[in-house]
């Protein structure tokens, strides 16, 4: 075996200005090289530093991606959940009925065990009845985790004194952080209607789901995933149905948690607070899979077999779209676990946060995700940004190559790669952002999140 080879490799000496996040067209390049006053100037036209074997694709019979699917992670979010029940008007009527928190966890566990069995890594943003943000109010006999102030507007907590959505925002951004810090491909959210008319409750069943089109990844890979998931669910779920059941297709709607973040006010949108302050890095849905209004639609979803065919819904919904994406990838630590679930930092504040840059030169692990072989002149691209955030909300106005060869993999493999990402800037914490570029858009604006490493630890 051919060992890897080794350089302390500078960056290069062209900064690439990337088309910056927020809805530029894909198929309009705006990459601009500008050379710089550089020394010495040859290192500029140097070729770039060999990267490590080819690790061939694994191979699997996994139905949601055949080629590797360890190097999949997908985040499941179970809508709801407490004692307080975040998201649930007045938590001191909580229903008689199955809440809507206890099917929807249940149908999550049933989904990660369904994922976890054809080989994809799953990160449960809660596994059991609990709010991460916060969930103690003694009035009403919760006791649950401390209040933070996840989303940094400066409120958490509460109360008559709070504004009620305050909770919500918190335990939504700490949702949001946890798989964004994670690395996940892709974030769904369950959830369970219950619609209303003038304070009725209406007796009706159906599926729906939401996502934003508001993000940078393409112009459509949101919607595919939503459109996915929401077949997915309304096929598996109409031959169990003994009622009618209807079909409301998909919706691009900001819901906080399928909205990105709001970096200016607009007319439209004064207030930033009312979405979150760092969106998801990768395509989420919501999907309201049902209607608990109706009694033989609620007694469905609360039996094994409605649980199992909404979460087999969802799963092929994510088969099909995690199956289908062209341009997609994998970048961690080289050794990394995958998933790599972020530890919880104690405090008041942002729970979960970009991990610390090993010393010196930094081992990565780049897998081809995607369904098509990469391209040649795939580059490895990265900037460092202060910021007293967890993480990045979005690239850096400058990604610079890094001087290392990325081979033109074919789906599902994988090679190591020794990088040096560079100085971080002297003053403050900052975070890299690393990503891949094909010259015209990042492999992070088409949906696959960029590894980021912080200059501090936590
Ligand atoms: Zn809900």
């Amino acid at each position: 075996m051919r060992p890897r080879s080794a350089s302390l490799a500078a960056i290069a000496t062209l900064a690439v200005v990337l088309a910056a996040c927020g809805g530029s067209p894909v198929a309009s390049p705006e990459v601009t090289a500008s050379a710089r006053p550089a020394s010495p100037p040859a290192s500029a036209a140097a070729s770039p530093v060999a990267s490590g074997d080819v690790e061939p694709a694994p191979g699997s019979s996994s139905r949601v991606y055949a080629a590797n699917p360890g190097a999949i992670v997908v985040a499941i979010d179970a809508g709801h959940g407490g004692c307080l029940d975040w998201g649930v008007p007045d938590p001191s009527e909580r229903g008689v009925e199955l809440a809507e928190k206890t099917l929807t966890l249940a149908i999550a566990s049933r989904l990660a065990e369904k994922l976890e069995a054809e080989g994809i890594g799953v990160v449960m943003l809660r596994d059991e009845d609990e709010a991460l943000a916060g969930d103690d109010y003694e009035p009403l006999g919760c006791s649950g985790a401390p209040w933070r102030d996840v989303n940094g507007d400066g409120i958490s907590g509460f109360g008559p004194d709070v504004p009620e959505a305050t909770r919500t925002r918190d335990e939504l951004q700490a949702r949001l952080d946890l798989a964004n810090v994670s690395g996940a491909d892709a974030l769904v959210s369950i959830h369970i209607n219950s619609p209303s008319e003038g304070g009725r409750r209406i007796e009706i069943a159906f599926s729906e789901t939401f996502y934003t089109d508001e993000t940078p990844w393409g112009p459509s890979a949101t919607a595919d995933l939503a459109l996915a998931v929401q077949q997915g669910v309304v096929d598996r779920l109409a031959p169990l149905a003994s009622y009618e059941r209807g079909d409301r297709g998909i919706t691009a709607h900001n819901l906080y948690l399928v909205a990105p973040p709001l970096f200016e006010p607009t007319e439209d949108r004064p207030d930033p607070v009312k979405q979150p302050t760092r969106g998801a890095l990768m395509p989420v849905v919501l999907v309201e899979v049902g209607s608990i209004t109706l009694r033989a639609e609620h007694d469905l979803l609360a039996s094994g077999a409605g649980q199992d065919a909404v979460a087999d819904g969802l799963l092929d919904g994510l088969a099909a779209y995690l199956g289908e994406r062209e341009l997609a990838a994998r970048i961690g630590l080289a050794g990394e676990v995958i998933p790599t679930i972020p530890p919880t930092q104690p405090g008041r504040g942002p729970m979960f946060w970009a991990p610390a840059a090993p010393d010196g030169p930094v081992e990565l692990r780049l897998t081809n995700t995607g369904a098509g072989p990469w391209p040649s002149g795939l580059v490895l691209v990265a900037g460092w940004e202060v910021t007293d955030e967890p993480y990045l909300r979005r690239a850096p106005d400058v990604l610079a190559p890094l001087d290392v060869a990325v081979p033109a993999l074919e789906p599902g493999e994988a090679v190591a790669v020794e990088v040096d990402l560079g100085s971080p800037p002297p003053s403050g914490r900052s975070v890299a952002w690393i990503s891949l570029s094909n010259g015209s858009t990042t492999t992070a604006d088409l949906g696959s999140p960029a590894l980021q490493l912080s200059s501090e630890a936590p």
